[in-house]
């Protein structure tokens, strides 16, 4: 058997070597999320066609799902509650204790002194610890124990395996829609929840579409886009973002924007979601002009995100 590469480093120089290897990987750690927050701040993901930076993480950086998902919820809270990024910087706070923050403060309603004086309390603590503390918090303030998250895991090429926890009204609600169903074939409960995500999908498109009276080429001067254009619009971009396929957020966009003289004919508008808006506006104003006229919220600042209107350029 091929001996260790450490094999003949002394137990002090291998003690001491973990040591700046754990502590490089903190600062590493660290850098990571400022990195995100950055990408996620200029929606670079979007200039690369992805949805979401979720999605890049997975499909450009190769992190796993589960890595990806709780650096990018340590980088959220982080931007909310600058002083865990601080915590983090100075490896006192792990990712994990930064996603059980990120979930407790969804939870319950606290002021930022109050988040401050939480995270002061579980820095330096194991996840065990910090899990301990956050529930007698919960109980002190009387707050319910939280459901647990929805796990998901790949299983097939084509299926997920999903546990999650409902409350049993909701329950009584599926099982009725069982019994509705009943005469139809396959009606377990994955057939349920796909016939409840169609019939919410149909009416949330439908409400996107604007209804189809006469296709005209339009009249109107300003940044108005008749609806029988803006159906032609979706029609034509299958309701999906003309960039990265995204179907959520969907909003239209002027080829050549409409501050630089862009019109309104069908050939200059196209279809994409709320982030390749952002990033087209940023690749072409530059992200201080578009703050400075309310076209863009950063997220290192929501403590409360304003609406910030349309994203129509
Ligand atoms: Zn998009």
């Amino acid at each position: 058997m091929k001996s260790s590469p450490l094999a003949t480093i002394s137990d002090t120089k291998l003690l001491s070597n973990i040591k700046t290897l754990v502590n490089k990987e903190r600062e590493f750690t660290a850098r990571i999320i400022d990195h995100l927050a950055e990408i996620e701040h200029r929606k670079l993901y979007s200039e690369l066609k992805y949805r979401s930076l979720f999605e890049y993480c997975v499909k450009e950086l190769s992190l796993s799902e589960d890595q990806a998902g709780r650096r990018i919820t340590a980088m959220r809270v982080s931007l909310r509650v600058p002083v865990i990024k601080n915590k983090i910087d100075k490896g006192e706070l792990s990712i994990s204790n930064a996603n059980l923050l990120s979930s407790f403060f969804n939870q319950s309603k606290t002021s930022q002194q109050e988040k401050k004086d939480v995270v002061h309390r579980v820095a330096g603590t194991s996840k065990r610890e910090c899990e301990n503390i956050l529930n007698s918090i919960k109980k002190e303030k009387g707050l319910p124990n939280s459901p647990k998250a929805p796990h998901i895991r790949n299983e097939t090429q084509d299926t997920v395996r999903l546990s999650l926890s409902i409350n049993k009204k909701t329950m009584a609600k599926i099982k009725k829609l069982k019994g509705i169903y009943a005469h139809k074939q396959d009606t377990d409960l994955a057939k349920i929840i796909d016939l409840m995500a169609d019939s919410l999908l149909e009416k949330e498109e439908a409400k996107q579409i604007p209804k189809q009276k006469s296709i005209k080429t339009p009249k109107k001067k300003g940044r108005y886009i008749p609806k029988s254009v803006r159906a032609q619009v979706f029609k034509r971009a299958k309701n999906k973002c003309e960039i990265c396929g995204s179907i959520h957020a969907l909003q239209i966009d002027h080829r050549k924007p409409f501050a630089l003289g862009g019109d309104n004919s069908i050939s200059n508008l196209r279809l994409v979601c709320r982030n390749c808006n952002l990033r087209s506006g940023i690749k072409v104003f530059g992200l201080e002009k578009m703050k400075r006229h309310g076209l863009y919220a950063p997220e290192r600042v929501i403590e409360k995100t304003s609406g910030t209107g349309r994203f129509n350029f």
